[in-house]
């Protein structure tokens, strides 16, 4: 066995990959960049070794530093995870020359995988069934279009060297062929610096259905069985399982060999994963699946695999790249039961999904002893904007697929996040939709269902307020008892008028940044705080930190504050033309000056974070009056950004 591992990455993965590593008896060494200097899977490992700036690009990704550190330390091995460099030929390679031990694919497997022509070109050759549809050299956009035509309609443009959904766009006409092709084109470009495109035939009912596969360097390979990843939002999987609902046995045997062939095809080393695309109309058959990418490094769903199967993933890695043969032959793989995993994210589904970040004031789970939930952060820890938001991955295994969805829902909803906000009630909502349940479903599921699943705005949960309001209360009573009383504050209760017996109190609160007067009223029986004649929620989770108290119901967040009477936070200088940041990101165009006039919804700047740019609108009329920030300049969430003053009438 190995007896060291630096493991280039960070977050959840790191920190999985270190438990399996000191269970074999490795030691663990790990690498941060100077935003993650405190973090978990720092702590989680025997040493680390710092690479750099915040930005991935000049700490996770700079394979120099990796090697570098790994020569300081003295490390045997190297784990990718996965993202990062975990699917880069060239790292390996760097791995390689230094001496240090790669745990996963030689590069030239991972190369032949890299692009997705060459991959489909391969599997092509190999007879593993692929996508009908164009991936050759000719990039001419007349010629494409009529390869589009020929294939048939609707067909999917597809970057050659996607990831992530990038430089994809589904065509359904003839007429707009020319507009979606120069778009993906342009975003291929973009992301990837490599603008060509495939085009094959768009799936009806798409399914996602990948194989988990693993092949040693003694020439044997064997799959672990399927998982269904068509729980998708923008070709991100939300919720993935196995094994995949309407999966038989035979066609099980019959996808698993397809995706043996093709690990083989590669001259395939270490965990990978296959990834087809199923025709899920009428339910899957054997002349319904394709290939569509194969993905050369442990997956972000691998434990629904683990799950099923009983095995740890991580740990056939290490041992394959030791030289160790395969633990188990085909037909000593078993899998029980059922297993599922959803990806919670700091993030707002009620505003499209936007990252929400900043520090976890709160972050606790069930205890429910079958619940797994691997996490790269804890309570007090912060989410920070310069990595993909997750928060943690929960899953859960039972006997069959109903139990195991109705163990994640109820776990979900006893998940408590507060700080950011998170997509709990989101997936909880999910993991109990009808149609999902009964196996009615493809890709395309969340985006028909966004409105049932709570993903669109929703006003003000007034029950939460007044809960919030009643925490507040409570405190500053506390606060205040032993105190003479404070002529000055709103919150002294002796301030209040008193009817009949009755005493009232108006509290002026913010709520999720909107101005509210809660009602304190107090009778014989007690206090009774309400809104807008809503009494305050008793089967709510109430988080209090030092300046706001966060009430969590059915998976949603409302962030109660004190309104400090002496400045309007509402509408800072009174004209409601601030602009303010909508999250933690970095400028990355002011598109007015001082003076320019504008007009209510005009673009007026933007932000980008997590790599996701968001454009800022003029709420009103008006003439710009300040800018608050400069390009490039990294801003808070909620800082202001410019200020815009409704245009004068003009005298004279
Ligand atoms: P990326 O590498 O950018 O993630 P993939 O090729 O893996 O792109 O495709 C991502 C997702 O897009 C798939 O999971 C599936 O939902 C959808 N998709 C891909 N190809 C097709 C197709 N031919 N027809 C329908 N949907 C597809």
């Amino acid at each position: 066995m190995l007896k060291s591992v630096l493991i280039a990455n960070r977050g959840e993965i790191a920190v999985r990959v270190a438990r399996t590593a000191k269970r074999l008896g490795l030691r663990t060494i790990a690498v941060y960049s100077q935003a993650d200097a405190q973090a978990l899977h720092v702590r989680s490992c025997d040493e680390a070794h710092f690479v750099g700036p915040a930005p991935a690009a000049q700490s996770y990704l700079v394979i120099e530093k990796l090697i570098d550190a790994a020569k300081a330390a003295g490390a045997e091995s190297i784990h990718p995870g996965y993202g990062f460099l975990s699917e880069n030929a060239g790292f390996a390679e760097a791995c390689r020359d230094a001496g240090i031990v790669f745990i996963g694919p030689p590069p030239d497997a991972i190369r032949a995988m890299g692009l997705k022509d060459r991959a489909k070109a391969l599997m092509e050759k190999a007879g593993v069934p692929v996508v009908p549809g164009y991936h050759g050299e000719l990039q001419e956009p007349k010629f494409l279009k009529q390869k589009a035509y020929e294939i048939g309609y609707p067909v999917l443009i597809k970057a050659v060297a996607g990831g992530g959904g990038k430089g994809m766009r589904r065509v359904d006409r003839h007429a707009d062929f020319d507009a979606a092709l120069d778009a993906a084109q342009r975003e291929a470009q973009a992301a990837f610096g490599d603008a060509r495109v495939l085009i094959e035939k768009y799936v009806s009912a798409p399914r996602h259905i990948e194989m988990q596969i693993f092949a040693d360097t003694h020439g044997n390979a064997i799959h672990l069985g399927e998982r269904d990843c068509s729980l998708q939002r923008r070709h991100q999987k939300v919720i993935e399982e196995a094994p995949a609902p309407g999966m038989s046995a035979d066609l099980r045997a019959i996808m698993g060999a397809a995706a043996v062939k093709a690990a083989r095809a590669a001259g395939y080393v270490g965990a990978g994963t296959i990834e087809f695309i199923a025709d899920g109309a009428g339910g899957l058959k054997e002349s319904g699946f394709w290939f569509m990418e194969m993905n050369t490094r442990l997956q972000v769903e691998h434990p629904v695999t683990e799950a099923v199967t009983g095995l740890d993933l991580v740990e056939w890695q290490f041992r394959i790249a030791a030289g160790g043969k395969l633990p188990l032959k085909q037909d000593q793989v078993l899998l029980s039961g059922h297993a599922v995993e959803a990806r919670l994210y700091a993030e707002d589904p009620e505003r499209g999904f936007l990252p929400s970040t900043g520090k976890l004031i709160a972050l606790r789970f069930p205890a429910d002893g079958s619940l797994r939930v691997d996490s790269g952060v804890e309570e007090g820890d912060a989410v920070t904007p310069f990595y993909d938001p997750m928060i943690a991955k929960l899953i859960v295994h039972d006997e069959t697929r109903e139990a195991a969805l109705d163990r994640l829902a109820a776990a979900l909803e006893r998940t408590v996040v507060a700080g950011p906000r998170s997509n709990a009630g989101f997936l909880a909502a999910l993991a109990r939709a009808q149609a999902f349940r009964a196996g009615e479903f493809d890709t395309g599921f969340i985006d028909e269902h966004l409105a049932e699943l709570g993903a669109v705005r929703q006003g003000l949960d007034r029950a939460a307020a007044a809960r919030g309001a009643e925490e507040l209360l409570k405190r500053e009573s506390e606060r205040l008892a032993p105190q003479p009383r404070e002529a000055s504050s709103p919150w002294d209760a002796t301030d209040a008028f008193q009817l009949l017996g009755e005493r009232r109190l108006t509290l002026p609160i913010m709520v999720d940044g909107e101005a509210v007067a809660a009602q304190a009223v107090y009778t014989a029986n007690g206090r009774v705080v309400t809104v807008d004649g809503v009494a305050s929620a008793a089967d709510a989770v109430v988080v209090a930190a030092e300046d706001a108290v966060y009430v969590l119901r059915h998976g949603r967040q409302t962030k109660i504050t004190l309104r400090d009477l002496s400045i309007d936070e509402t509408a800072e200088s009174g004209a409601g033309g601030l602009v303010r940041a909508p999250m933690h990101g970095k400028v990355l165009g002011l598109l007015v000056e001082k003076g320019t006039t504008v007009a209510r919804g005009q673009r007026v700047a933007i932000i980008e974070a997590m790599k996701m740019e968001h454009t800022l609108h003029a709420p009103i009329d008006g003439v710009v009056a300040e800018i608050a920030v400069a390009k490039d300049a990294q801003v808070a969430e909620g800082a202001k950004v410019l200020v815009i003053e409704p245009k004068k009438e003009e005298l004279g």
